[in-house]
């Protein structure tokens, strides 16, 4: 393998996500939560989501078990000294990312080691001036379900060294079996800074009445062949997520495209964050 000793600091939706497939892969590796009871947590839905899998004839049971033999759980950053690449997933908020990339720095201490962010929206740059290290940070936007979903996006800085980003590139493409793509460190890069406009626009035109919730998804899956609507997809993402994302690229770019609507600031509001909470522009029970 390009990397076989992975490290991944938060393990909710995404952190677990992405160590399933690098174990799957065959990369050893560690996973660090904020304290012992969500590292416990983290393991029960890696381990069940890895046995949903195989019942449901995605992977084989020798797989599942090889993989959960190569994953381990921890509440300590200290956990993480040997490993050659740590991807972080923890909470979407810059403090926080910043902050624990400055004691990342201080405890991964391979020379080559590469420490990756998650993040769907802050800035690369200022996440890896944090450390000692930009040469070696980059962003490693994976998508959600990360099993399901290739695409990878890889987000060098201006200070990211070539070699780093060529390796991480490889180690996605080639042991991790991704389609990988490039951006520059802009909020939203690719494929984020390309579909909120549309969300955006969807929750807009509802809130002009222009056309019901159920006629406007119709609309794009039915005349677009689109897989999902995109006040479904906004429900699936999360509104508070949505909001987050595009009160970023709206500080970023002051594109009026990016501005959050007032309907999706009062649902947030409300508490109406979609399939999580049970009532978002449609209901779920
Ligand atoms: P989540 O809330 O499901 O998981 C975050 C986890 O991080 C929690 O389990 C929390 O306990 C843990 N955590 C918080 N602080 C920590 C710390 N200091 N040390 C260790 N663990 C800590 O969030 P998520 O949806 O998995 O998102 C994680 C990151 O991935 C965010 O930056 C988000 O923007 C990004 N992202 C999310 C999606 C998505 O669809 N949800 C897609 C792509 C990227």
């Amino acid at each position: 393998m390009i990397i076989d000793q992975v490290g991944v600091v938060g393990g909710g939706l995404m952190g677990t996500g992405i160590a399933r497939v690098c174990a799957l892969a065959g990369a050893d590796v560690v996973i660090c939560e904020a304290d012992a009871a969500r590292a416990e947590s983290a393991r029960a839905r890696t381990e069940s989501s890895l046995r949903r899998a195989v019942a449901a004839g995605k992977i084989a049971d020798a797989d599942c078990a090889g993989a959960l033999s190569r994953l381990r759980f921890t509440a300590s950053l200290e956990d993480l000294a040997d490993r050659e690449l740590v991807v972080e997933a923890i909470v979407e908020d810059e403090r926080a990312k910043a902050d624990l990339f400055a004691a990342l720095d201080k405890v991964v201490s391979a020379p080559t080691a590469v420490l990756a962010s998650n993040t769907s929206s802050i800035s690369i740059t200022k996440i890896a001036a944090a450390t000692t290290r930009p040469e070696r940070v980059v962003g490693l936007h994976f998508f959600n379900p990360v099993p399901a979903l290739r695409l990878v996006e890889l987000i060098p800085t201006l200070h990211t060294a070539a070699e780093t980003a060529d390796r991480i590139e490889r180690f996605a493409a080639e042991d991790l079996g991704k389609l990988v793509i490039r951006s520059q460190d802009r909020a939203g890069f690719v494929v984020n800074a390309l579909l909120t406009p549309y969300l955006l626009s969807a929750v807009r035109m509802l809130e002009a009445g222009f056309a019901s919730a159920e006629d406007i998804d119709r609309g794009m899956v039915e005349g677009c062949a689109h897989p999902i609507g995109p006040l479904s997809l906004a429900d699936f993402v999360g509104l508070d997520i949505l909001l987050a994302a595009s009160t970023s690229m709206y500080e970023e770019f002051r594109d009026p495209g990016f501005a959050p609507p007032p309907l999706l600031l009062r649902m947030v509001e409300s508490g109406f964050l979609g399939e999580k909470t049970g009532r978002g522009f449609f209901s779920y029970s």
